[in-house]
Formats: structure tokens, C-alpha cells, sequence
């Protein structure tokens, strides 16, 4: 392959494969992040066929990254973060420790000397924040208080990592010679540099990127472009996370974060993170696919038994932060989320991995299996994470519904936004019975508030309408903007109430269109809503042939 061209290849090949083999895995009702991997492997040098290059792919990856803490950031407000240090702190030290001294323990049965052992179990105590991230972020559990418990224990764990990595290297010559002598000053200096560092880079963000942020956005935002608003979110979150690993040697994912978080208290954030999403999204499959490059497949014929120990070692994170979570009062879906979601390592495993094989403290063997772990393990984490669901409704059902078990013969409104909030008011003033369906924890808190039945959810989940008893409605609004979800909703009250009335929103033709055939009665385009109430003013009738609703 031609140098000059293998960015492109790389990324039309990857993007192509992840594409594909993400789909087959959807249909599949699995992960798609599993796909993600497997289009990695394909393209990787262990397998035969096209071979992409590694070196731009961890690159591209890190894009990923930063674009994924970034917009993880923008949902945190730095006081949900030290709301939650009570049990993030002491349980992600907890769970780090445990997990080290196992793996440690591992090292050891696999005959290497203590050092080697020590560094090997330290690269699996960490998760893969970007994994954990893009779990919840499915799950749609970043803004719930389980979210940030798991945002802080990986911010923690974030942290410790970047010590390690700091203090690995002049500790490695005592590892590696115990007893022959240590420099303690020097020791001593470069862990004062590194907090040193870490604290200039917090306060800086905090007194100087607080105001300054926001203001850029503000003023590009005014400035009514969309496309340099897009640039100035992009900017902001990359030049934050380089200059943080670049000047701070703070990892370029907290970096990110950090950037994120400052940014979440101005109003525009929500805009922000909007407009990174499409970016994101795509750079977050390169990481998968990236992650999935490096791995060798024949690890598992050729070491399965280390392998199989390794992952256990991994797994057993779950149990360990499952008990510290527990210890501390929270309740079971809590501990099962962070359980579930911890139990894979990622990238800060590749890194520690590289580093203590330069370093000569950890044997290459350990370093394939490490990887070979890690893609096991991500692949692994989808089926815990259905596994911890299955466990959590058998012991811990959710109580859907804050209201009396759902009516019959009621109308269902899902959506409680500007749309859904007048519909709900209208309904309840003309005395017809209703319950609302909403997946934001704001909203579900204003329904809780008004004493209006409700489910917390994302509609589009079966068993979230199943618990407005769709079966028994009489009317369905659709009130949610986004047509591609309010598709799959409408698609599935059709099948389980072939009589229901449903009604949805659309916001443009296409939209319309995909909603009627999904089986929607009517569908009301806000748009041209718009249009006749304007044209109305001017007492002007509607111009031929557009007419409002799809029949
Ligand atoms: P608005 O556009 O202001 O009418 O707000 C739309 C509302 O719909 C917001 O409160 C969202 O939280 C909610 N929403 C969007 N998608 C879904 C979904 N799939 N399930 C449940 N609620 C949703």
C-alpha cells in the first residue's frame, strides 16, 4: 500500500468492515462494538488479506477518545463528581488494589518474578473508560446517579493510572535490583512533579478555562454559524485534551473530560455536545476497530489456559466492585452497572502493558496476553451487562411506573418536552386518563412532581412500553423529535395494538413518511405547523397541495 494513501484505506477499509460486521452483530442482538472489533481483526496484521496501518489507526483512536470523554464531560457538572467521592474514591482505590494483588497472584503462578508479577496485575485493575462510557451512553445512564458514581470511579481510576505510569519508570531500576539502592529524592521528585502538574492543569481549567470556554462558544454561537460552532466544539475539546497530555502529561482522555466538565455549566453544552456527536461517534469506532488491530487471534489456541486465567482475573473486577458498591449502601442495579461495566480493561492496560515491556519489568508474553484479555473481555462485557439485567429484574425489579399500576383504556404520551408537557396538560384538564414516557431524569423528576403516571425510559425498549400496558391503551402520541427512535416505537405499538390510535411528530417530509409506514394514523410535521400558524396571522390560507397530516 502506497504510504500517501494508507489514511484513506485505513479509514474507507475500517469504517467499511466496522460497518458490516456492526450491523450483522445489531441483527444479532449483540453489541455492535463487537462487530467493531472482529472489522478490527479482519483488518489487522495477524489475519490474512488487507493489512491497515497500525500506527495511524491508534492515532485516529485517540481522536475517539478524546471526543468521547469530551462529550462525557459536557453531562457533568464538576459537583455531580465530588457528589459522588464518598464511594468513587475509596471504592476505585479498593477495587484497583484487589485487582492488583490478583493478578499479581497470577504473575506469580505463571513463574515470573514479583516485579514483572506486579506491573502485570496493575495493567488489569484498570477498565476501559471509553468501553464503560459508550455502555452507559447506550444504556442512556450517564445522567442517572449510577452513571456518575461510574463516571467518578473511572475518573479515580484515570488518576491512578497516570501515577503509575509516572512513578513506573525510576521505580522499575528498584524493581528490578531490590535492594541495591533507590534513589528516594529522585523518586520523591518526579511523584511531586507529576501531582504538581495535575494540580496546575485543574486549577488553570478551573479559573482560566472556566471563563474562557464559554465565552468562545458564546460568541461563536452568536455569531449564527453552525459550522463554526461545530469547528470552535471541535477546537476546544482536542486542544484541551493535547495541551493537557502534552504540557500537563495528564492522559489525553481526562484531559478531555476535564474540558468537557468546565464546559457543562454553560447553556450551551448541550448544543455542543450535539454537534460533536456525529464526530464522535465516528472516531469511536476507529478505537474499537483499532483495539481489535492488535490483537493476535492465535493467543487463544496457543496459550488458552494463561488466557482463560487472565480473563478470570478481569472478571472477577465485577465481583470486587460489585461488593464495594454494595458495602456502601447502594442499592443492587447500582452495584451490577458498576460491576458489569468494570469488568474489561482497554487502553491504560495497552499503555501500562508497553511501558513495563520497554521498562524490561514485564515479560512480552504478558503484554499478548493483556491484549488478548482486553478484546475477550470487551467482547465479553455486552453479554455481563445482559447478564447483570437479567440478575437485576430477577431481584431487583425497577418500579417503572411512579404512579398506581398503568390504567386501561388510557392514551400513552411518550416524550415530556415542550411537546409532550402541553399534550399531558390538555389530556389531564380534559379529565382522560394518561401515562407519560420519558428517558430524562429531569422530566422524570417533573412528572414525579406533577403526580402524573409515568415509566422512566427509553420508549423504544419493549419493555418500557409493556410497562405503560400499550396493550390495553386507547391512543399513542409519539412526541419525541427524533424520527429514527419514534420509528421503532410506532413500529412496535402497531404489532402489540393493532387497534391503537397513534399520533407523532415529525419535523420533516421523509420523517412523515417513515412514520406512516411504520403504521402511524397521523403524523403532525412541527414544521409547517409553524408555517400555517405564521401564515395565519396574516389570515392567509395554507398555499395548495400541502396538506398537514399523513392519513
Ligand atoms: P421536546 O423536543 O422538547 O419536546 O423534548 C422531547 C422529550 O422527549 C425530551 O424530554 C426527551 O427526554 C424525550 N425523549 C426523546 N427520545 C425519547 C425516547 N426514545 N424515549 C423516551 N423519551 C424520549
Amino acid at each position: 500500500m502506497e504510504h500517501s494513501t494508507s489514511l484513506i484505506a485505513l479509514v474507507v477499509v475500517g469504517l467499511g468492515f466496522a460497518f458490516v460486521l456492526g450491523t450483522i452483530a445489531q441483527r444479532l442482538k449483540i453489541s455492535p462494538i463487537v462487530g467493531y472489533l472482529l472489522a478490527g481483526v479482519m483488518v489487522g496484521p495477524f489475519t490474512p488479506g488487507f493489512v491497515a496501518d497500525s500506527a495511524l489507526a491508534l492515532q485516529l483512536a485517540d481522536i475517539g477518545v478524546v471526543l468521547l470523554m469530551f462529550g462525557v464531560g459536557l453531562h457533568f457538572a464538576p459537583s455531580d463528581l465530588l457528589a459522588v467521592r464518598a464511594v468513587a474514591l475509596p471504592g476505585a482505590i479498593l477495587q484497583v488494589l484487589a485487582s492488583a494483588v490478583l493478578g499479581a497472584c497470577l504473575g506469580h503462578v505463571l513463574g515470573w518474578p514479583l516485579p514483572e508479577s506486579i506491573v502485570f496485575g496493575l495493567s488489569l485493575s484498570v477498565a476501559s473508560t471509553v468501553v464503560m462510557m459508550r455502555a452507559l451512553q447506550d444504556r442512556r445512564l450517564i445522567d442517572s446517579e449510577r452513571g456518575r458514581i461510574a463516571a467518578g470511579w473511572l475518573v479515580v481510576q484515570d488518576l491512578l493510572t497516570v501515577l503509575v505510569l509516572v512513578l513506573l519508570p525510576p521505580l522499575s531500576g528498584l524493581l528490578r535490583h531490590a535492594g541495591t539502592g533507590i534513589d528516594v529524592g529522585a523518586l520523591a521528585a518526579s511523584l511531586a512533579i507529576t501531582l504538581g502538574k495535575l494540580a496546575a492543569f485543574v486549577v488553570l481549567m478551573l479559573v482560566v478555562g472556566r471563563r474562557v470556554m464559554p465565552a468562545v462558544l458564546h460568541y461563536i454561537a452568536d455569531s449564527g454559524s453552525r459550522e463554526l460552532f461545530r469547528l470552535a466544539v471541535l477546537a476546544v475539546a482536542l486542544g484541551v485534551a493535547f495541551a493537557a497530555s502534552r504540557l500537563f502529561g495528564v492522559s489525553i482522555a481526562l484531559g478531555a473530560f476535564f474540558g468537557g466538565m468546565i464546559l457543562s455549566e454553560s447553556p450551551l453544552s448541550q448544543r455542543a455536545a450535539e454537534e460533536s456527536l456525529p464526530f464522535r461517534d465516528a472516531f469511536a469506532v476507529l478505537f474499537f476497530v483499532s483495539v481489535g488491530m492488535a490483537f493476535n487471534p492465535w493467543v487463544i489456541t496457543q496459550q488458552p489456559g494463561a488466557l482463560a486465567m487472565t480473563l478470570a482475573v478481569v472478571l472477577s473486577a465485577a465481583a470486587v466492585a460489585f461488593l464495594i458498591v454494595r458495602a456502601f449502601g447502594y442499592p443492587l442495579r447500582t452495584a451490577l452497572l458498576i460491576g458489569a461495566g468494570l469488568a474489561q480493561i482497554g487502553e491504560f492496560s495497552f499503555i501500562l502493558a508497553d511501558l513495563g515491556v520497554g521498562l524490561g519489568v514485564l515479560p512480552s508474553r504478558g503484554r499478548d496476553l493483556i491484549l488478548g484479555t482486553s478484546i475477550l473481555s470487551i467482547f465479553a462485557n455486552p453479554l455481563l451487562f445482559s447478564g447483570s439485567d437479567w440478575l437485576q429484574r430477577r431481584f431487583a425489579p425497577d418500579a417503572p411506573s411512579s404512579a398506581p399500576a398503568a390504567p386501561s383504556g388510557h392514551v400513552i404520551v411518550v416524550g415530556y418536552g415542550r411537546v409532550g408537557q402541553i399534550v399531558c396538560a390538555g389530556l389531564a384538564q380534559a379529565g382522560i386518563p394518561l401515562v407519560a414516557i420519558d428517558e430524562g431524569s429531569n422530566e422524570v423528576r417533573a412528572l414525579s412532581a406533577r403526580h402524573i403516571a409515568h415509566v422512566a425510559g427509553n420508549a423504544a425498549k419493549p419493555e418500557i412500553l409493556a410497562a405503560a400496558n400499550l396493550a390495553a391503551a386507547r391512543m399513542l402520541f409519539v412526541a419525541i423529535p427524533g424520527a429514527f427512535e419514534a420509528g421503532q416505537i410506532v413500529q412496535q405499538a402497531r404489532r402489540a395494538n393493532p387497534a391503537l390510535r397513534i399520533v407523532a411528530r415529525a419535523h420533516f417530509d421523509a420523517e412523515v413518511e417513515h412514520l406512516t409506514e411504520h403504521g402511524a394514523d397521523v403524523v403532525i410535521m412541527g414544521e409547517r405547523e409553524i408555517a400555517r400558524a405564521m401564515l395565519d396571522e396574516a389570515a392567509i390560507g395554507e398555499p395548495n397541495g400541502k396538506s398537514t397530516t399523513a392519513a
